[in-house]
């Protein structure tokens, strides 16, 4: 059995997939991904329906993104002939005078830079709003930001077109796989697995939540907090309503992130709640979901959009991936210049494509052009022990 490669990727969920795919795209062929599970199993954060995409962000480090974003989906649809970007619209609300409509200002000036590349926006008022999607129960102190370009990522056909995308380039999967532990040297990262040892001239590591069990192996002890989310799908009556070309992708920004979708994958629509503060670890986790958790989504939806609220279809639990101040980790592993490492912060499936293709510069070239500074590894978040975790995917506007 060949034990040899130029490149291992550990993890075939979004991220990995695309760094496979992205690395033999550039003619890097000779890889190996390795996955503990089989391929497209469900323990992840990426075999879902859907997930949101977007150019409406807190901070101008991510809408420095987007567009390149949207790019490389681009690219992996005009392969594949499959489209896995949706662009139903996407409306930011917030009530007047809280902490939320100073993040809807924020996502405003984290937009202004894209303007010339063309992404456009709208700012409602409640009027608006409920004229042009009356499914919306809301008061005249109710404002809203659109943007035609958010929507949905089907992020479960992505990563398996990614898969299929890399396959087809010669790249090889070893699902069933676990990978115990790593070490690198200047030559080589040897990577010890439950189907026995590999080298390669460099590791691409797509762990995800279960990151935190292979660094301290590498001498990293990064505070990555996993946190235990939920989604539910609620089987509205009125589905016409709800469709992907009546209802847009929707972000609620109130005391709770409320988020939602129209009906898309199950004959249903999607709500839940973004980072419910639940913190668990890989041994703690439940795939169970906590009834508490749906009735609260569910009181969100009677109240803000009753015609949404039928029962619940099914609800799956899920896991983030956060450093302290959730922005992503992308970088070289300190003092392991041939493994490089991707932490998504509960937030990154929109980004997959793109950042497999710096993953790939990353490994190979060990740079890009693209602006990741922010996600470095040497940053407060990640060095300073008295750094104060914020986890609300806002600018400090609370
Ligand atoms: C409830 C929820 C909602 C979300 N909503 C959004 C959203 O709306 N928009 C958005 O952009 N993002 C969203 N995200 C985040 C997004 O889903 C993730 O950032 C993305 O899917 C992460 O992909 P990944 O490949 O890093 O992780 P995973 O898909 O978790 O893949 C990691 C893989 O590594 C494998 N692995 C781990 N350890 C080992 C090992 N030791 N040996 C071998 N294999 C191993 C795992 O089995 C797994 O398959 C959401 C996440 C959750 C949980």
């Amino acid at each position: 059995m060949k034990t040899s490669y130029d490149h291992i990727v550990i993890g075939a969920g979004a991220l990995g997939s695309a760094a496979a795919y992205r690395l033999a795209k550039d003619g890097h062929t000779d890889v190996l991904v390795l996955e503990q599970y089989e391929l497209g199993h469900t323990r992840g954060a990426s075999e879902d329906h859907s997930r949101i995409i977007r150019h409406t962000y807190h901070s101008t480090v991510y809408t420095a993104l987007t567009p390149a974003a949207y790019a490389a989906w681009d690219e992996v649809e005009d392969e594949t002939g499959l489209q896995v970007v949706f662009r139903v619209g996407g409306l930011d609300l917030a009530v007047t005078g809280t902490p939320g409509e100073r993040e809807l200002d924020g996502y405003r000036a984290s937009l202004a830079p894209l303007a010339a590349q063309g992404v456009t926006w709208e700012n409602l008022g409640a009027d608006e709003i409920r004229s042009r999607w009356p499914q919306w129960r809301i008061g005249d102190d109710v404002v809203g930001l659109f943007q035609s370009d958010g929507g949905i990522l089907d992020v479960r056909r992505a990563t398996a077109a990614h898969i299929a995308l890399a396959r087809a380039r010669g790249v090889e999967f070893a699902p069933g796989t676990t990978v115990l532990g790593l070490s690198s040297t200047d030559r080589q990262v040897t990577v010890s697995t439950s189907r026995g040892e590999f080298t390669a001239g460099s590791v691409v590591l797509c762990a995800a939540s279960w990151t935190p069990t292979l660094l301290p192996g590498l001498g990293v002890d990064w505070p990555i907090t996993l946190s235990q989310e939920q989604v539910s799908y609620f089987a509205t009556p009125h589905l016409r309503d709800f469709a992907p070309d009546r209802f847009p992708m929707w972000i609620w920004h109130g005391d709770s992130f409320f988020y939602g979708f129209p009906v898309y994958g199950e004959v249903a629509v999607k709500a839940a709640r973004d980072m419910s503060g639940r913190f668990v670890t890989q041994e703690t986790r439940s795939d169970v979901p906590d009834p508490a958790e749906t009735e609260l989504v569910a009181a969100f939806l009677r109240d803000r959009l009753p015609a949404a609220a039928g029962p619940e279809l099914v609800s799956k639990t899920c896991v983030y991936d956060m450093a302290p101040d959730r922005e992503f980790i992308l970088d070289h592993v300190p003092g392991h210049p041939r493994i490089v490492a991707f932490v998504g912060g509960g937030h990154a499936a929109k980004f997959a494509s793109l950042l497999g293709e710096i993953l790939a510069e990353l490994a190979t070239t060990g740079t890009t052009t693209h602006p990741i500074h922010a996600f470095r590894a040497d940053r407060p978040a990640l060095t300073d022990p008295g750094f104060v975790p914020s986890f609300r995917l806002a600018a400090a506007v609370r």
